[in-house]
């Protein structure tokens, strides 16, 4: 992080200001937490700053401290450009381009605010005023504190503050678990629960709040699977038929991925989701090792993300989707065989 940048930041928060905070659309728990800490401690510096989400997010979110004061902008899109009108600052947490946002993107970029962007993604748009982009660092949230730190403003890390960031560091780590994954890490986290972040009952929250129809949703895409083990490759689909069949509600397939890539050997794993439009595919893929998803996702299926995580999409079936995937396994084969 740059001191140069931290200053230009200081200087701007050293009067109060009129703030909004745009996660990414479809919110997970880093663009949540890292937006609701953020607005807790703008707050608490004589800031008046709201978070304004694209579109709604999943249950197993909506508990953390600030939720009810969250604005969405998909359905209560007057409220939201209202709030957006008074903005002296937009910060845009946990994405780095405006498309990200999709319609509302267009709303930021032509707004006379000043932007800052805090994320930690690869490869930023040239859209802020101010840039905090960390590619190295875990998650937004960890990201966040370690500004909070620059500022020398540790000890107004409060309960709610300490919850909030908790939340994005646990689920962008994959519970502490992914290279990414620091002594550092251990070390803020260690802080976040002297400060009163409840880490058991945290997890409790995001994790063990599953209904039986997810679990069986689950079900349905493990026995969807299917190995390519040429390519160390695993890949799971869910169809809307098949969504409908076991009730899915918004973040239902969150993690299920991942189960792809508990397979020995291998080392790509995707689910492809149809959307409800039927008009496209939403791809998730994770891997492990040196193998780039992000760079598959960001040449191949108009998306992007970290090397182990990233998100895509491909216009067609989900038969066309999977068609589209094989076919391009050759060219990753030393690759997939290398990492
Ligand atoms: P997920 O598969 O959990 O939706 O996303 C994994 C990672 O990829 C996250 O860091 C997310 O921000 C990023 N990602 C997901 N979908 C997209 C997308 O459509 N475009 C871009 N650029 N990134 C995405
Ligand atoms: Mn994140």
């Amino acid at each position: 992080m740059k001191l140069e940048t931290i200053k230009v930041l200081q200087q701007l928060l050293s009067t109060p200001k009129n703030v909004v905070i745009i996660p990414h659309k479809n919110p997970d728990g880093d663009a949540m937490g890292s937006s609701l800490g953020w607005m807790h401690f703008l707050n608490k510096n004589n800031h008046t700053a709201s978070v304004i989400v694209p579109n709604p997010y999943p249950k197993f979110l909506k508990w953390i401290p600030g939720d009810e004061t969250v604005i969405c902008f998909e359905t209560n899109e007057d409220q939201a450009l209202k709030r957006l009108e008074k903005a002296d600052i937009i910060c845009t947490l946990d994405f780095n381009s405006l498309e990200r946002i999709e319609v509302l993107g267009e709303y930021v970029r032509n707004h006379a605010a000043t932007k800052i962007m805090i994320d930690h993604h690869r490869e930023p748009q040239d859209y802020a005023d101010i840039q905090f982009s960390e590619p190295e660092i875990g998650s937004t949230c960890e990201l966040v504190y370690q500004i909070i730190e620059s500022l020398s403003a540790l000890e107004q890390i409060d309960n709610t503050i300490a919850t909030c960031i908790y939340v994005g560091m646990l689920t962008d780590t994959g519970s502490f678990r992914f290279p990414s994954v620091t002594p550092k890490t251990h070390r803020i986290v260690a802080h976040l629960i002297e400060c009163g972040a409840n880490h058991a009952a945290i997890y409790n929250q995001i994790y063990n709040t599953s209904t039986m129809s997810r679990l069986q949703l689950l079900g349905q895409a493990l026995s969807n699977l299917k190995i390519v083990p040429e390519y160390h490759t695993a890949f799971m689909t869910l169809s809307q038929e098949e969504l409908k069949k076991f009730d899915f509600q918004k973040g239902d397939t969150e993690g299920f991925v991942n189960y792809a890539l508990t397979i020995e050997g291998v080392k790509l794993a995707i689910i492809m989701i149809e959307d409800k439009s039927e008009q496209y595919v939403k791809l998730s893929l994770r891997s492990s090792g040196s193998f780039s998803v992000n760079e598959m996702a960001k040449k191949h299926f108009h998306g992007g993300g970290h090397i182990n995580a990233a998100g895509g999409k491909y216009n067609g079936s989900i038969g066309e989707t999977v068609q589209k995937l094989t076919s391009l396994l050759p060219q990753y084969q030393q690759a997939l065989h290398t990492s």
